[in-house]
């Protein structure tokens, strides 16, 4: 399979997608350069993420660790985020490797990647992420804990908490997509801004995905997590290396 053409025009993708937060950012007296665009890379193969790179889109995201140690060799130039659950014993391979950790959201986790941090030498940059809707199915520190979460976390040695992450829940029905979410993007950017006048140090709001984006740069957004509409439809599963000879 190796020189292969991506499936998708990405540059075309990559255009399309840099014009809608064009166009939201001045619906909304905002300059698009505040907007960081990260492309979520999950599912797809490493060659997606090289043409990303040569197409100058450098923070590209990935929701599993192993995923992310998998392409992390094979997409040289890109800064990774990891924008999706993290348990404890993968902190050690996270540490140093991820530029940004979008999901803190507990105080034990906290004290693993500071823990980790420190034996590296390093300091981790994390943001919170927030159960904004306060969805049981959903990870993310309950609204009315985050202030207290980011103090905590901000607090240990080998943390710098940036700012808030979100999912918001999925739209009920024929909702459109982007207005279902704008109020939880609200609620974040309110939680940001509380913490904010304490710890100036968190001004990043990372919330919009492909369906929603429009209303996440209306409300705020610092960075947004893009998989579909740059990469297309997501493949059955993660990302696996082949083995060699097959
Ligand atoms: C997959 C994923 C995205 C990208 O979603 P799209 O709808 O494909 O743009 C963003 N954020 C997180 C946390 C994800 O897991």
């Amino acid at each position: 399979m190796t020189g292969q053409p991506p499936a998708v025009d990405l540059e075309a993708r990559l255009t399309r997608v840099r014009a809608r937060i064009a166009e939201a950012a001045a619906a909304a007296g905002r300059a698009p350069a505040d907007v960081r665009l990260i492309g979520v890379t999950k599912t797809h193969p490493p060659e997606l993420g090289r043409a990303a790179v040569a197409a100058g889109l450098v923070s590209l995201g990935e929701n599993r660790v192993q995923e992310l140690l998998a392409k992390l060799p094979q997409v040289p130039g890109a800064q990774w985020h990891l924008v999706g659950n993290l348990q404890r014993n993968k902190v050690k391979d996270v540490v140093g490797r991820a530029v940004l950790v979008h999901t803190l959201d507990r105080r034990s986790l906290a004290d693993a990647l500071s823990r980790r941090a420190e034996q590296q030498g390093t300091v981790q940059r994390v943001l919170v992420q927030v159960n904004v809707a306060d969805d049981p199915a959903k990870h993310g520190c309950p609204c009315d804990e985050t202030l207290a979460l980011v103090a905590y976390a901000r607090d240990l040695p080998h943390l710098v908490v940036e700012g808030l992450m979100t999912v918001p829940p999925l739209p009920a029905g024929d909702d459109d997509p982007s207005e279902a979410a704008r109020p939880h993007f609200a609620t974040l950017r309110r939680l940001r801004d509380d913490a904010r006048k304490r710890f100036p140090e968190v001004v990043h709001l990372s919330m919009g995905m492909s369906a929603d984006l429009e209303a996440a740069v209306s409300e705020g957004a610092t960075m947004i997590r893009i998989g579909t509409a740059l990469f297309g439809p997501r493949q059955a599963g993660p990302w696996r290396p082949q083995e060699v000879g097959t």
